[in-house]
């Protein structure tokens, strides 16, 4: 096995993701995914001039001389709410009670905010001059008509949503999301719902690689468990061949069961790598067949979601069309000496904090490749380089953040 570093190796498997072809979709189904087409403001944002706040529309030049000592007296000719339109035009001293949202009636040019008047009868006092224009939303002064108001390649959060709703766009153009087929192999494997035997353990890898999906908005087709049988391995991977994406788990090393490639293989699937310089996660082997990437993910469960974390989601994040697929690095700070004699770049998982804009890192504990509880509580990566036998306390390291939820505040 020939290892490959893990810069080359990712590089080697995002030149094989492309984005995927353009979907139209519901406007409610696209937070995650890419805007695959400019969007063109069919209308202004906001579509008409209105009331910035709850008061009085009146002609700026009636208040001119107004004060809280001669408070001008304007006429209340009429009451405008939000979805109302006044058939009323403006003439001098008069006043149209408007609420926010509410269309400008036609003569107004300024809206005096009703914390600066009094009603008094038919008549409002007002206190204070205000310029034209006051508190007068204008049409197109978010977005104006012809606008490119969302540009293709632009991932939809929730104000991106929201503005292509405030547009109308009630179904958008997206990179289609890929379809990810999940298979553990493994004849020691049990679903998590069955008792264990001897020598059993239950399948954990298929829950985190689902989770790891859903994270991203994807919705996995987790296809089970197969022994390590080689006709009944190539027939589900057969199946699991039908999705953009098939992440299988298990069955990379040089074990005398390890069928996976051998099945690969046979299936067509050609081989872009084989090993990488990394640990945990050497054995990780990528493919291609057809539109088809294919993932064999080592099989041990910190491995298979170190796999992930550096190598699938990036391809996933590629084919959804995102630009930018690698989570956010910095450098930190380490709280203790970590040996690292191997020849592959050490992942530790951490637990990382902040003090006075400075990341620092201390290692989760045992970090056995099987021990999961390192990447329980771990928010980060970091990047302990071979080569000169590990970091020491005080030195700084690569540092790739990977739960913002779980970094203490
Ligand atoms: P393998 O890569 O198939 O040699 O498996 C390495 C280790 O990971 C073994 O201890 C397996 O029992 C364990 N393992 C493999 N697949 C899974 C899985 N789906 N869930 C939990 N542990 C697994
Ligand atoms: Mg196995």
């Amino acid at each position: 096995m020939k290892l490959t570093s893990i810069e080359d190796a990712r590089s080697l498997i995002l030149r094989e993701a492309f984005p995927l072809p353009v979907q139209r979709r519901p406007l409610a189904q696209t937070l995650g995914l890419v805007l695959a087409e400019d969007v063109i403001a069919p209308y202004p944002l906001p579509p008409f001039d209105n009331a910035g706040m709850d008061g009085y529309a009146i002609r700026a030049r009636d208040v001119a001389d107004a004060s809280p000592e001669q408070p001008v007296k304007l006429a209340i000719v009429d009451t405008v709410a939000a979805g109302q339109i006044s058939s009323h035009r403006l003439r001098p001293n008069e006043a149209v009670r408007i609420m926010t949202g509410a269309p400008i009636p036609e003569g107004a040019d300024a809206v005096v905010q009703a914390e600066a008047t009094s009603e008094q009868g038919e008549y409002v006092l007002v206190r204070e001059p205000v310029k034209p224009g006051r508190h007068i939303r204008r049409a197109g002064e978010d977005v104006a008509a012809g606008e490119r108001a969302l540009l293709a390649g632009t991932p939809l959060g929730p104000a991106e949503i929201g503005l292509l709703a405030s547009l109308g766009q009630a179904w958008v153009s997206v990179h289609r999301p890929p379809t990810v087929a999940i298979i553990s192999t493994g004849s020691e494997l049990v679903e998590v719902d069955q008792p264990l035997g001897p020598g059993q353990v239950h399948n954990s890898n298929a829950y985190t690689l689902r989770a790891l999906c859903q994270q991203m908005g994807l919705q996995p087709d987790v296809l089970g468990i197969v022994p390590d049988d080689y006709e009944a391995t190539k027939k589900l991977f057969e199946q699991g061949l039908a999705h953009d994406v098939l992440l299988t788990t298990g069955g990379v090393s040089v074990g005398q069961f390890d069928f996976v490639k051998s099945v690969q293989d046979e299936l067509g699937v050609e081989r872009r790598l084989w090993g990488v310089a990394v640990k945990p996660g050497k054995p990780l082997v990528f493919g291609v067949r057809g539109g088809t990437l294919v993932f064999g993910l080592p099989g041990n469960p910190v491995s298979s979601m170190v796999s992930f974390e550096l190598f699938v989601r990036p391809a996933l994040l590629r084919l959804m069309g995102h630009r930018r697929n690698l989570r956010p690095l910095y450098k930190a700070v380490v709280a203790e000496d970590i040996a690292n004699t191997d020849n592959r770049v050490f992942v530790v998982r951490v637990r990382a904090w902040r003090e006075n804009g400075v990341w620092h890192v201390s290692s989760t504990g045992a970090q056995g490749s099987g021990i999961l509880r390192s990447m329980v509580g771990a928010n980060g990566f970091i990047f302990v380089p071979p080569g000169v036998g590990g970091v020491k306390a005080g030195e700084t390291v690569d540092f790739m953040l990977l739960r913002e939820d779980l970094v203490e505040p």
